[in-house]
């Protein structure tokens, strides 16, 4: 199964991502943790785009269509879910085709509705882990009491104005890449408030009920 998670930040992608990884044995490929590891490791790469993540700017359609074109080669065209990818209209014409050209083509888009005051909400009191990637929230989903408070990280781009800029970006591009996708790929909308087990559940249902896959 190849799919692929939208909707605006702090809508849950990477935390369901996460789950549907573990659950269905997808390779989880965020673009978002693609750039962080960059900056993280001072790579050229990191080096190009770290400014624009702190300011929450979007990296350029090709860095970003490149640095999925080497994953996705090193990943062979096995299964995956690709979160925070595609953002933008040329990068979603690009993905498309490029999955169609190897014969692999993405089977769906899963947008997740989150309202912004709970987008603020949520990513204000976000915190990750950087050794293991997990992803909480101090108040719904809060790190295991024995964990090091001090190994997470508050993102840079979660706070205040960060968050109200990147919200501004995503509703700017939102509404062509939406149009764009529901033409030309299976799209559906999932409502993204309650329970993390709640999301889940919803989209789990929505690719069983379209795909009739065994186990989801
Ligand atoms: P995204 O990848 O879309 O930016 P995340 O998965 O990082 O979103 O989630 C953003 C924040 O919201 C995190 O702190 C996460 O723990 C929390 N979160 C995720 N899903 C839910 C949910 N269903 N209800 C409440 N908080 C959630
Ligand atoms: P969120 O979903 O919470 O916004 P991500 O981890 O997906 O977080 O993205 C963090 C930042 O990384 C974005 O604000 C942007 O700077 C950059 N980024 C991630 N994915 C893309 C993309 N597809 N196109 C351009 N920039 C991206």
């Amino acid at each position: 199964m190849r799919i692929a998670l939208f909707g605006p930040p702090g809508a849950g992608k990477g935390t369901q991502a996460k789950r549907l990884a573990q659950a269905h044995g997808l390779t989880h490929l965020s673009t978002g943790d693609l750039f962080r590891t960059a900056i993280r490791e001072r790579t050229p790469l990191g080096t190009r785009v770290s400014e624009l993540l702190e300011a929450g700017e979007l990296v350029s359609d090709d860095v970003t269509n490149g640095i999925v074109a080497d994953r996705l080669e090193t990943l062979a065209h096995g299964d995956f879910v690709l979160d925070g990818y595609p953002r933008t209209v040329p990068q979603a014409e690009w993905i498309l085709a490029h999955l169609a050209d190897a014969g692999a083509p993405l089977d769906a888009v899963v947008s997740l509705r989150v309202p912004d005051e709970a987008v603020v909400q949520r990513l204000s009191r976000r915190r990750t882990d950087p050794e293991t990637g997990a992803i909480y929230h101090l108040d719904f989903n809060p790190p295991p009491a024995d964990l090091d408070a001090d190994a997470l990280v508050h993102r840079p781009d979660d706070e205040p104005d960060a968050i109200r800029h990147r919200l501004e970006v995503y509703h700017q591009e939102t509404a062509p890449v939406e149009a764009f996708l529901r033409e030309h790929v299976r799209y559906f909308e999932v409502d993204g408030t309650g329970t993390l087990d709640e999301v889940q559940g919803r989209i789990s249902g929505v690719l069983a009920k379209d795909r009739g896959l065994a186990g989801i």
